[in-house]
């Protein structure tokens, strides 16, 4: 397989945290299996620093830039366009996905960043504990709804972001801000 960034090296099967990635030895981005990836965000098995998880956080946005959607790269199994997408929805970390599902596309750093990503969802979770269980009961009965392209890497992701979705509008609806 040539890596979808620099398009003529070779990217090459090695292990990551225990799970099974492919990584281009040049700009030593990853190309992850739907279920890698997964496997990968889940398990949680980097911790990060506060400082990492700030400095994650710092840098989010919602969107997909232009210059992103310009410049798509082409799935290194299918050679269709991928589709770019902002991780999470708000992360502003920009991933490249088959539309086909063979994988996704993380630049050199944004792995780590998805990881950080995901720990400081956790932490708003467990500051939020209350209302995430009746979150997650109604997002699971609205899941159908809105389920988006861009969305579709983690089923458990996609719960946990409408769940903090609804969690954020219940907050904004008792501090008076809807
Ligand atoms: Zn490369
Ligand atoms: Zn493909």
């Amino acid at each position: 397989m040539k890596c979808p960034r620099c398009k003529t090296k070779t990217i090459r099967e090695i292990r990551y945290e225990n799970f099974v990635a492919n990584q281009c030895s040049s700009c030593n981005g990853f190309w992850l299996s739907r279920e890698s990836l997964i496997s990968i965000v889940e398990t949680k098995e980097q911790k990060f620093s506060t400082s990492t998880i700030d400095k994650t956080i710092s840098q989010s946005f919602e969107g997909v830039p232009e210059a992103e959607v310009a410049n798509e790269l082409d799935c290194p199994v299918c050679n269709k366009s991928m589709n770019s997408s902002n991780f999470g929805g708000d992360s502003g970390i920009i991933v490249d996905h088959c539309p086909h599902q063979h994988g996704t596309w993380f630049d050199y750093g944004e792995l780590e960043k998805v990881q950080a990503y995901r720990e400081y969802w956790d932490q708003s979770v467990d500051s939020n504990e209350l209302f995430f269980s009746e979150a997650l009961k109604d997002s699971n009965n609205t899941l159908g709804a809105s389920v988006k392209p861009k969305y579709e890497l983690s089923t458990l992701y996609l719960i946990s972001i409408a769940a903090a979705t609804i969690v954020d509008d219940f907050l904004n609806k008792l501090h008076g801000k809807s």
